[in-house]
């Protein structure tokens, strides 16, 4: 039997009915081959679940409660438009949501542990939703993913095992059907679910693709390939046809989203080249990464990181910023999973350009009040141009109130704030 293919579908790929079953016909395009599809939340679920746990942490069930009532009907209503014969498939989402109500009611969880409980309701419900659907034309298993994936319990962020993972996933994975799995999410050795941080459907996929030694990954997306910009933010972009696994790891690593940064890698291990296409144009070229050395077309890149933080630290007394503090400082962030874009230090400041998490970050400085003068600045934004010109920088850093500002010869960086 010849290799697998693996297939990612995110959350706009299966945002409702129509989507479904344009991903249905994409899967039948290519159902001659094994085939593992990995399959996000529909729509803007997760988000809507994110909601359902900021109300449980703030002990408004009756809130949290109407939010699942809320997803609920948007997952019925594709239920029903999708299928004439609705009721054995809703009970099975029915189910999950009555899991979901049951665990809102525990008080035992950690924020952590409650917020991948809750949240990964999302991949499951999408999965059985497409795997039913998907099954009508093709043979096709449901795969549950906290079977295959196993992790450490490192809630919201959860670490693959590879070893386990790729036993399980070697053993489970049924190479005559059309496997559906849920991407971004996984479990510990004792099945308690977690998730593999927001995004993380691709790096599910790449994991996959890994442990199977696939023939190749393709994530279908909402936009033609890769292009050198996010057309919603700049204008004026290129798509770019080839890519190197190196220079897709450093965009990544920037922030371009198209990717989730930590995809790359295992495909880069194996030489498994990762295809990024439009769901909307199956058959168009897209965009290769892997297996040359230069992309191509040769271009800058631009890459911009929103909802950013700059958090200015100060020695209370005046004394050096040295490594013991940014030892600790990092230690905190690293345990609270504050994620750290750019930072400098000078003699008696530390300034970091940090994604701005309301709940984390206020925790955060509270642990470090003590100990530094601090200062955030929020609404800041990050800019990064990967292989620029002069000319670029001019034009896109025109007007900007700029903060921060940090060069290399390939890469230039600016924190700004909009005036
Ligand atoms: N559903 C998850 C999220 O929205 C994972 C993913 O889509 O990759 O973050
Ligand atoms: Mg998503």
């Amino acid at each position: 039997m010849s290799t697998p293919l693996v297939f990612k579908f995110g959350g706009a790929s299966v945002k409702d009915a129509d989507s479904v079953r344009n991903v249905a016909r994409i899967i039948d395009l290519f159902a001659r081959r094994p085939m593992i599809v990995v399959v996000s939340a529909m729509g803007k679920t997760t988000n809507a679940f994110e909601e359902v746990v900021s109300h449980w942490s703030r002990n408004e069930l009756e809130l949290a409660r109407e939010k699942i009532g809320a997803i609920r009907k948007f997952h019925f209503e594709i239920i029903e438009t999708l299928f004439e014969e609705s009721a054995s498939l809703k009970s099975d989402v029915q189910e999950l949501l009555n899991q979901v109500n049951a665990g809102i009611d525990r008080t035992d969880l950690s924020y952590g542990e409650a917020y991948d409980f809750i949240v990964h309701h999302g991949e499951l419900i999408s999965t059985k939703i497409i795997a039913a659907y998907v099954g009508k034309a093709t043979p096709t298993v449901w795969q549950d993913t906290r079977l295959l994936v196993r992790t450490d319990n490192q809630f919201r962020r959860a670490t693959v095992r590879w070893d386990e993972t790729t036993t399980a996933i070697q053993n489970r994975i049924d190479l005559g059907k059309v496997n559906v799995v849920q991407g971004f999410i996984g479990a510990t050795a004792s099945g308690t679910p977690t998730t593999l941080g927001r995004e993380g459907s691709d790096y599910t996929s790449a994991v996959f693709a890994f442990c199977l030694g696939a023939d190749s990954l393709t994530i279908w997306k909402d936009v033609p390939g890769m292009l050198n910009a996010d057309p919603k933010t700049f204008q004026n972009t290129t798509k770019i046809d080839r890519l190197p696994f190196n220079e897709a790891i450093e965009l990544a690593f920037y922030g371009a989203s198209i990717i989730h940064p930590k995809t790359i890698q295992p495909l880069k291990k194996k030489g498994i080249p990762l295809h990024i296409k439009s769901f909307v144009d199956p058959t168009a070229e897209g965009t290769t990464i892997g297996g040359v050395d230069r992309a191509t077309p040769e271009v800058p890149n631009f890459i911009l990181k929103k909802n950013q933080a700059l958090l200015q630290l100060k020695t209370k007394d005046l004394a050096f910023i040295a490594e013991h503090h940014l030892s600790a400082i990092y230690q905190l962030f690293a345990d609270q999973g504050v994620v750290v874009n750019l930072m400098r230090n000078t003699a008696t400041k530390a300034v970091f350009c940090i994604n701005h998490d309301p709940i984390i970050v206020p925790k955060v400085m509270g642990e470090l009040i003590g100990l530094f003068d601090l200062e955030l600045v929020s609404d800041t934004e990050l800019l990064t141009i990967r292989h620029y010109r002069e000319e670029d920088e001019r034009r896109e850093t025109e007007g900007l109130n700029i903060l921060l500002e940090q060069r290399t010869p390939d890469v230039v960086q600016f924190v700004f704030k909009r005036f």
